[in-house]
């Protein structure tokens, strides 16, 4: 299969990986919601081994709002591109509004529901969890 591209909003950061997205997260916790500017993030976890910066690496910065955990973001733009657990480097949490590829995956949930945006609807059938989901 063809490899999945994508890159930061100004361009620096691109990346490529080589695999299959297992489904899509979309977490409405307040943190996601502040780290995107917007309801919540869409992520999928992806193997780090198998995840190559193309150009940028020097752009990539981290924050992290809670322990153990990196938030890695373009230092430029300000794209959030992945996180990543201290104890499990080996999973890296793809933003997937960085993607240039079009990618369909048909397992998708919500987590973090119980405080997501009052503003927000969510109109799908994809499954909800209140807090974190049970896998
Ligand atoms: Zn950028
Ligand atoms: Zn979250």
């Amino acid at each position: 299969m063809l490899a999945l591209q994508g890159s930061c909003l100004c361009g620096q950061v691109r990346y490529q990986y080589d695999g299959e997205l297992p489904h899509i997260s979309m977490c409405h916790c307040q943190q996601c919601q502040k780290a995107q500017g917007t309801a919540f993030v869409a992520v999928a976890p992806i193997e780090a081994d198998r995840f190559q910066l193309l150009s940028g690496a020097e752009a990539l910065r981290e924050y992290r709002a809670t322990p153990g955990k990196a938030r890695v973001f373009c230092g430029n733009c300000g794209s959030p591109l992945y996180s990543r657990k201290d104890d499990l480097p080996g999973v890296l949490r793809l933003r997937l509004g960085t993607l240039d590829t079009a990618v369909t995956v048909s397992r998708q949930f919500h987590q973090h529901v119980a405080s997501k945006a009052p503003w927000f609807e969510l109109l799908d059938d994809h499954p909800q969890y209140p807090g974190q989901a049970q896998l």
